[in-house]
């Protein structure tokens, strides 16, 4: 704990001296100093698993059920918080908001309404097995006695920005979004492990769907990278929002994430929880 020195003037008034008293909080020579020795972890045993909304959840009953299927039997071993994505319906929204030139902000609080419906539609899903849905209060807080008895806690994952979000480098879409929320929560609570369902093996040069089937065997395939060399290789497209590559840099905590084909392969859910190295591993330099 920061020392602090209290005086008792002679008028009976308290004045307490800080480390940080008269500082700008802007020197980046003096930024460096408040780096902890070790960043505290509230939930060490909790992994966040975020399921993809475009990718997962619009696809229905085919996708959705088998995954649901293989969490009810993660559930007894592994502790994990659901987040949910916004998927097409929030890109309608976003065209919606786009045509009209809503500001960033407000589309961000136009997406997660959409991703709260997918995590309401998670949580009736779940209902019989503990699946709870929590909003982004103190609930949060609570994640590790939730899962203790017995409960999946469910969130929706766009952060709550709202008229607070950053402009985005090009265009008007919230730059961060569900992976970039899951990726927060992740890091801020000291999460076990951050995981990535998704429709697709991994990470590959180019979004495998823009090419026909013959043609994708010839897209460099990368099962393991750092978030560094990703930025810098500044591809057109990627199977998660650039901005959690950013983060992930600057990340105290989360030091990798893992980005898996929870569609075809749902198995590999359980798999990651274990510790395997399925999909794509990102890490941080
Ligand atoms: P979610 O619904 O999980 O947010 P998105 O549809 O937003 O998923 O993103 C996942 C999609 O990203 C994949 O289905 C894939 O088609 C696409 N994608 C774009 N670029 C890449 C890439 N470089 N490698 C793999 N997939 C990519
Ligand atoms: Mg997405």
């Amino acid at each position: 704990m920061a020392k602090l020195k209290k005086e008792k003037a002679k008028k009976g008034r308290l004045h307490i001296e800080s480390p940080l008293m008269g500082e700008s909080l802007v020197s980046k020579k003096f930024l460096k100093k408040t780096e902890a020795q070790e960043y505290f972890r509230m939930h060490p045993d909790i992994n966040v698993l975020k399921i993809g909304g475009q990718s997962i959840i619009d696809r229905g009953r085919s996708a959705v059920f088998p995954i649901i299927d293989i969490l009810v039997e993660a559930k007894d071993k592994h502790k994990m918080i659901l987040m949910t994505g916004g998927g097409t319906r929030a890109r309608h929204v976003f065209t919606i908001g786009i045509d009209m030139g809503m500001p960033t902000g407000v589309l961000s609080k136009l997406a997660d309404k959409v991703s709260w419906q997918n995590a309401e539609i998670l949580s009736v899903l779940l209902a019989k097995h503990g699946g709870v849905k929590i909003g982004h209060g103190d609930n949060l807080e609570q994640l590790t006695m939730f899962c203790q008895l017995g409960y999946i806690p469910i969130t929706y994952g766009i952060p709550p920005y709202g008229y607070f979000e950053h402009p985005a480098e090009f265009g008007s879409i919230p730059p961060h979004r569900t992976d970039c929320g899951a990726f927060l929560l992740a890091e801020n609570i000291g999460a076990r492990s951050l995981i990535y369902l998704k429709d697709e093996t991994g990470l590959y040069e180019d979004d495998p769907k823009k090419y026909k089937k013959g043609e994708r065997g010839n897209l460099r395939y990368f099962s393991r990278i750092s978030a560094r060399e990703l930025l810098e290789m500044d591809l057109d497209d990627l199977i998660v929002e650039r901005e959690v590559l950013v983060l992930l840099q600057r990340s105290k905590i989360i030091k990798e994430f893992q980005i898996i084909d929870a569609l075809s392969h749902p198995g590999d859910i359980l798999a990651a929880l274990e510790g395997e190295h399925v999909g794509t591993i990102i890490y941080r330099d």
